[in-house]
């Protein structure tokens, strides 16, 4: 794509034209950098429209609650196989303990993710968030994704409505687009070779998007695959989006090398990341939010996505297990997202899971200085002022 070509199609994409993947891999591999950046965030400008001014971050905690795993990803430094020496189970107390800890800490939200546990069936999960619900009813349970789903039937026998169905009868709020990695099948068979297809992926998504149950759709970059396979996993993520509107979000991030089969023989650049976000904000016309990672590419990196077309970046983590595993060494707290949002010209606000916004910091002077027990800091993100 000539430089004159790819600007008329910037042109067009900037105004809200739906772009083809042809035309999506041609920006991706060959727009200007900074000419890619300014139309992804005319578009972010046009959709948000009044609250363009504003960018957004979560507070949450991961909770994880096994790490034995019969799935045994390529890329995962996090899980152990059944019988590891290694491999740990948290108890419903320990689970409502963090719960409760990260209310108190500000969090509005739990993830609870682990590996596929074989003996983990729809009664572990229906007990598990049932605990919850009934003890902290105001938490958002965002929580598994599709591959757990395609798990808990295989042990229990039951089909995808009923488990989508049983979870959110549980307390199940949405689902996490966690699982996703790539879902374009060469890349997708060569890193996870024992999970879901991409297809299964989406096609679990899509019911529940029918039952009423919402999620978001992620992208783990830097596997080894290549830039088309990279947009055709942009491309089936929007067909789907097409039929069932249930994507809230689209958050891309990047591998990890440590500690995983991979050995971080592949990894995608900053710059790559960068354009991977500008060029979905262009091509997603039908997904209203796109979250820019700091958590694996660093926090400047994340402050640049807010010029690359991103409104938020996701979560003040209170604790994160899995990506740190594999070498995630990044580390933020609230106070320094509100700042890394106030120097990118934005005005920082908490939002919900929902994307309602909570607190809108307008005036620097009452920025919250936050304050956490020192047992988060060896384990977990924390929450302590810059
Ligand atoms: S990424 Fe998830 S499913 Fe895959 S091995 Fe790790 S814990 Fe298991």
């Amino acid at each position: 794509m000539s430089s004159s070509d790819s600007q008329a199609v910037l042109d067009r994409a900037a105004d809200g034209d739906r772009l083809t993947p042809e035309e999506a891999l041609g920006l991706y591999r060959s727009a200007p950098l900074h000419a890619l950046g300014r139309a992804a965030d005319a578009r972010r400008r046009a959709l948000f429209g009044d609250t363009a001014h504003i960018a957004t971050y979560i507070i949450d905690r991961n909770i994880n609650y096994t790490n034995v795993c019969v799935t045994a990803c390529k890329f995962c430094a996090f899980y152990r196989a059944p019988k590891h020496e290694e491999g740990w189970v948290r108890s419903t107390e320990e689970i409502l303990r963090r719960c409760g800890e990260a209310i108190e800490l500000g969090a509005t939200q739990i993830m609870l993710q682990g590996g596929h546990h074989p003996d983990f069936g729809i009664e572990w999960y229906e007990e598990t968030f049932s605990a919850i619900r009934s003890t902290y009813p105001s938490l958002a349970l965002h929580s598994l994704g599709a591959s757990e789903v395609v798990h808990i039937a295989r042990v229990s026998g039951l089909d995808f409505p009923t488990v989508i169905a049983r979870l959110h009868a549980a307390g199940l709020d949405s689902f996490a687009g966690a699982g996703a990695e790539i879902l374009t099948e060469r890349p997708r068979a060569a890193i996870a070779p024992l999970k879901e297809t991409g297809a299964m992926w989406l096609q679990v998504m899509e019911t529940a998007h029918g039952l009423g149950v919402e999620s978001t759709a992620t992208f783990m970059m830097g596997t080894g695959e290549t830039n088309a396979e990279r947009i055709e996993h942009l491309c089936m993520i929007r067909d789907v989006q097409d039929r069932t509107g249930g994507f809230r979000s689209f958050i891309p991030w990047t591998y990890q090398p440590e500690n995983n089969h991979l050995k971080g023989q592949t990894q995608a650049s900053v710059l790559e990341y960068l354009r991977l976000v500008a060029v979905a904000r262009l091509f997603f016309d039908n997904i209203r939010h796109l979250q820019g990672s700091w958590l694996t590419v660093g926090k400047e990196v994340g402050q640049l996505t807010l010029h690359y077309g991103a409104d938020d970046l996701g979560s003040v983590m209170l604790e994160e297990n899995v990506v740190s595993s594999a070498g995630a060494r990044h580390r933020s707290n609230r106070s320094e997202l509100i700042h890394l949002m106030r120097t990118a010209g934005r005005t920082p606000a908490q939002r919900d899971t929902l994307y309602n916004h909570l607190v809108v910091h307008d005036d620097p002077a009452n920025d919250p200085v936050d304050v956490v027990p020192s047992h988060f800091a060896s384990t977990a993100l924390t929450l302590e002022p810059a």
